[in-house]
């Protein structure tokens, strides 16, 4: 089949690679459409010890079932894979299983090629007047939802009267946004630096998007969510929070910085880190996405998966205003 291998930092190939290895319980995928996440470039650029290459990247995928009883079905993939049966997973937080695999890292080779293999039971069935291209962003946006929950949780007002902010227009940004709204939260605003992703968004979703220079009202907002997670975006977030209110971080940026722990203690601000997604949560993001409660889901742009390694390149320059690239083999 044909792939995108990951050789070394920066370098990505197009060709040929073995056909996804079948185990016990694994379905085939004819993919349809796989989109580029944070987490891909994180290991383009050779920051990801735990992806080294050779490797095909790419975890977030729509295609169709090849053989056995859903042989045709159209299907968007939950990419992890836990065991079912520690506290964990059986306690709802499969997110949290010591022993997960997210497909794209080993052993589990990822989606940007023809063909990628996934448990049986990781796959949402997508209805037909719904495009793969879109169900392929279940994955990022339930990212957001789970963050959302969490949120939900911890926040004291009703999420009616909650102000929101999310720091980041790229798919994750986006996604809590929109997750956020589907929650019943009225006042939500992106703040996103990059001039040309600005007015992507305002031209392709309902959320209002600003620059973070225009962020006056420091010291007033609800819910602050940072799906960047960097030590100046951690800060911005540090400032603009309100006195009881939360921080949620999904970023994976950098470790450390920014976090102004002496006001965060005096003020009684709760901090809340949030990874990906419970099995439910991606079934709930799925539907959501399916019934239109998370927009039209226009901010995508796609290309051929053959001209993927330039894609990771423009994406590499900030030179792409669509907060999402979504391959296409
Ligand atoms: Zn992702
Ligand atoms: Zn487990």
């Amino acid at each position: 089949m044909k792939a995108l291998v990951y050789l070394g930092p920066e370098k990505l190939a197009f060709g040929d690679a073995d056909y996804p290895i079948h185990k016990n319980g694994d379905v085939i995928i004819k993919v349809n459409s796989v989109g580029i996440c944070g987490s891909d470039m994180h290991a383009y650029l050779g920051h990801d010890e735990r992806r080294p290459a050779p490797l095909i990247l790419g975890h977030e995928v729509a295609g169709t079932v090849v053989g056995g009883d859903k042989d045709g079905q159209r299907v968007t993939i939950n990419p992890l894979v836990t065991c079912g049966n520690c506290p964990a997973c059986t306690s709802g937080r499969d997110n949290l299983c010591p022993d997960r695999q997210i497909i794209s890292m080993p052993p589990r080779e990822g989606g940007f090629a023809e063909f990628v293999a996934i448990p049986a039971s990781n796959i949402v069935h997508v209805p037909d007047d719904f495009q793969l291209e879109k169900a392929s962003l279940a994955e990022p946006i339930a990212c957001g939802w789970h963050a959302a929950r969490l949120a939900q949780r911890a926040v004291i007002k009703d999420l009616s009267e909650v102000r929101a902010l999310v720091i980041g227009g790229g798919a994750i940004g986006v996604g809590v946004a929109l997750s956020l709204s589907c929650f019943g939260v009225s006042d939500v605003t992106i703040l996103e630096p990059n001039v040309g992703r600005r007015q992507y968004l305002l031209q392709t979703t309902q959320i209002p998007v600003i620059d973070p220079d225009d962020l006056d009202d420091k010291n007033q907002i609800d819910l602050v969510i940072d799906a960047v997670g960097y030590a100046q975006t951690r800060e911005v977030a540090s400032r603009a929070v309100n006195p009881g209110g939360v921080i949620m971080h999904i970023g994976l940026g950098a470790a450390e910085g920014g976090l102004d722990i002496r006001r965060m203690t005096l003020q009684e601000i709760t901090f809340i880190g949030t990874y990906t997604y419970t099995a439910a949560d991606f079934i709930s993001t799925s539907q959501a996405m399916f019934q239109g409660k998370l927009g039209s889901l226009d901010w995508i742009e796609t290309r051929p998966l053959s001209e993927g390694a330039k894609a990771f390149a423009d994406i590499r320059q900030g030179a792409v205003p669509a907060s999402k690239i979504v391959l296409k083999p």
